[in-house]
């Protein structure tokens, strides 16, 4: 273990995880300001970041671990996409680090993501609300592990709220549209993208030496895969492509420290969830009365799968209007 995390004196937001000499895992501890994961790489004379978190307060934190760990200055972050849990915390790097995205992930942040945080700091009241709607439920609600899950994301969004006033969107200043790498004195470092799955575009990095993919939310451990921005068709093919490489140690976006392995049950939840709904629009039943499959009882971010559910049927409706279209006589 690096001797430097031994007297690294900690971060409430997460737990360090050494995944080869100079490279850290930073797993978001639930509830708190971090809510993804991050990454730290030591390049030899400047420091990568991966993803920066919900909060300012604990992309500070994530930062002073980068510089602590490694000795040297963060030079740059890279935004696997452009959710705020993976780019809420880039101000904090700025002006001394560039950041780093996909050209697609920018414009989306560019366009969408400033007018949200724009929006939310001109009319915070409806966060609130919905804060106070949730804390309402909770008190109500009878499964231990949804009542814990609906906790932690509550007391996660206000710690946003509380870090919001403070918040100055800060948009990449280095895109790349297939792939880049960065080339350190120790390592080099390959930012790839294969398209968008997760999201419209997202990016993830690769250690081959090291044989490590740091994957942003194309790959979760043990979590519900988060579909409202998604496209599971194209998640599948991403998936199958980075199958192809030379991977044992995977950082996922969401959960612990995991391997092919679980980049594996992300590909079998994303076909199953399809069937699911496939099935269900095919026999005329109604997509309320799926329950999540025994498979994925214990995931986390279960609050996820209805949403998950209604995105997929959303898309199967959109396809069979174009089809239905297609057909339609040109008159
Ligand atoms: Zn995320």
């Amino acid at each position: 273990m690096n001797n430097r995390m031994k007297i690294f004196k900690g971060s409430k937001h997460f737990r360090l995880k050494q995944v080869a000499e100079g490279v850290f895992a930073a797993i978001s501890v639930p509830g708190t300001g971090s809510v993804g994961n991050a990454a730290i790489i030591d390049l030899g004379d400047s420091t990568l970041v991966v993803d920066t978190f919900t909060t300012i307060e604990a992309a500070e934190d994530l930062r002073e671990a980068a510089t602590f760990l490694t000795e040297s200055p963060v030079s740059y972050v890279i935004n696997t996409h452009w959710h705020s849990d993976h780019t809420s915390g880039n101000q904090v790097f700025t002006p001394d680090a560039q950041i780093i995205s996909t050209f697609a992930t920018r414009e989306i942040m560019n366009t969408f993501g400033k007018s949200r945080l724009a929006q939310q700091l001109s009319n915070p009241e409806p966060i609130y609300q919905a804060i106070a709607e949730v804390e309402k439920n909770l008190q109500q609600e009878t499964d231990k592990k949804l009542k814990r899950e609906l906790q932690w994301e509550n007391a996660s969004d206000r710690l946003y709220m509380d870090s919001l006033p403070n918040m100055a969107y800060t948009l990449p200043t280095i895109t790349f549209d297939e792939q880049m790498s960065i080339h350190g004195r120790v390592r080099t470092v390959h930012l790839l993208t294969y398209g968008g799955g997760h999201t419209q575009s997202d990016a993830f990095v690769y250690l081959p030496e090291e044989k490590i993919a740091i994957m942003g939310d194309l790959v979760l451990s043990k979590h519900h895969p988060v579909m409202i921005h998604a496209n599971p068709y194209e998640w599948l093919t991403i998936l199958d492509r980075v199958e192809l490489l030379e991977v044992e140690m995977i950082v996922p976006g969401h959960g612990k420290v995991c391997s092919m392995k679980e980049l594996r049950e992300v590909k079998e939840y994303i076909n199953d969830i399809v069937k699911l709904v496939e099935d269900a629009v095919q026999s005329e039943k109604s997509i309320d009365d799926i329950s999540v499959p025994k498979a994925y009882e214990d995931w986390y971010f279960s609050t996820y799968f209805k949403s998950n559910l209604k995105k997929i049927h959303d898309l199967i409706k959109e396809q069979s209007l174009l089809r239905t279209a297609e057909k339609a006589p040109v008159s």
